[in-house]
Order: structure tokens, then C-alpha cells, then sequence
């Protein structure tokens, strides 16, 4: 579960909007389009980096 900072709506991970690139996976509130992680294509367990507000 994740919670978006700027409009409050708790989502699940599945719920949640995925650009993916080659390298990199960015995850998006569907609601707000905020942008809430990125992920690192890389195995099976990527780590999440939280981004400052912005
Ligand atoms: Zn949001």
C-alpha cells in the first residue's frame, strides 16, 4: 500500500500508475499523477528510492 503525499488517496501497488523504461520503473498516484517512487529493474526484489517533494 501506498500513500500519496499530495492528495491522501492510499492505493495499492497494483492500483498504482507504472511508466516503465529499460532500467527503471517510475510509479505514479493515479489520481493526482504524482510522482511517488522509482524502482530499479534489477532482480526480483528492487529497492525503492523516496523522492523529496517534487
Ligand atoms: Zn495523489
Amino acid at each position: 500500500m501506498s500513500t500519496c503525499p499530495r492528495c491522501e488517496t492510499t492505493h495499492s501497488v497494483e492500483e498504482l500508475s507504472r511508466h516503465e523504461y529499460p532500467r527503471l520503473v517510475l510509479v505514479h498516484c493515479p489520481t493526482c499523477d504524482r510522482l511517488l517512487g522509482r524502482y530499479r529493474r534489477h532482480g526480483d526484489a528492487p529497492g525503492t528510492d523516496h523522492l523529496r517533494d517534487g
